[in-house]
């Protein structure tokens, strides 16, 4: 379970300072779909890092099953950031490398007996995706929807529990849409809390999860589809 607890940041740089996000509280339940909407600007993309321990916050805390994430040492935070798989919202895929190395490079932070080779692995999240060919060839050679989807198997190639997909399906046609979220609902059945920034509040609608409303950073609405 993820608590979030009257949680606030606010940027300050050249002169001005901007409250990003003001007092908020959430609770996300093991295996929920919650679905973050709001205007650009409104304080997503802030929440989401903050949820995943990218960012700190100036106050409040989240906690994950009790574990205070804002007050860990730098290592145990490193070691529990594997429990969440992310996609930001700028794409992150290194351009000089092809898809099946970009995988690897995130699929290698978790090396187990256990787990399948990374080989394996990587063609498996890639059938999953849809994108079961791709594995040599290189970002620059992919359409933006396809490496929409490499990004959401790098960050599901480690099986982590939590997903924290920031506008995963932004700018791409309804039939790709539809097929993303037919894959998350699939993810999710399998257990893996899912929490996503979008503008597309009508498809999140039909999602039927708990949808959260940001207006200049605070919770506008929080209401169950
Ligand atoms: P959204 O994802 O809803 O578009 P963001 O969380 O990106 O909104 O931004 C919320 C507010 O915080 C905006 O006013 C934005 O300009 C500001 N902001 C976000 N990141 C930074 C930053 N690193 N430095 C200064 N201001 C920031």
């Amino acid at each position: 379970m993820i608590e979030i607890k009257n949680l606030s940041k606010t940027f300050s740089g050249s002169g001005n300072t901007v409250e990003a996000l003001k007092n908020i509280s959430i609770t996300i339940a093991d295996g929920d779909i919650y679905g973050i909407i709001g205007m650009s600007g409104a304080g997503k993309s802030t929440l989401l890092q903050l949820i995943s321990g990218d960012l700190r916050p100036t106050s409040g805390a989240v906690f994950l099953d009790d574990i205070n994430l804002t007050r860990l040492s730098r290592l145990r935070r490193d070691r529990l950031r594997l429990v969440f798989g992310r996609v930001p919202q700028l794409s992150q895929l290194m351009r000089k490398r092809t898809i099946s190395e970009n995988l690897s490079a995130v699929a290698m932070l978790t090396q187990s007996r256990k787990l399948p080779p990374i080989q394996t692995r990587i063609q498996k999240t890639l059938a999953m995706v849809g994108l079961p060919d791709v594995g040599a060839r290189y970002p620059v050679e992919l359409s933006y929807g396809e490496c929409r989807r490499v990004e959401l198997a790098r960050a599901i190639i480690n099986s982590p529990s939590i997903l924290v997909l920031d506008e995963l399906t932004a700018n791409l046609d309804e039939d790709t849409i539809w097929d993303i979220l037919h894959l998350l609902c699939e993810i999710n059945r399998h257990g893996t809390t899912i929490i996503m920034a979008t503008h597309a509040k009508e498809f999140v609608n039909l999602l039927r999860k708990r949808v959260i409303t940001l207006v200049d950073g605070q919770i506008w609405a929080c209401q169950r589809t």
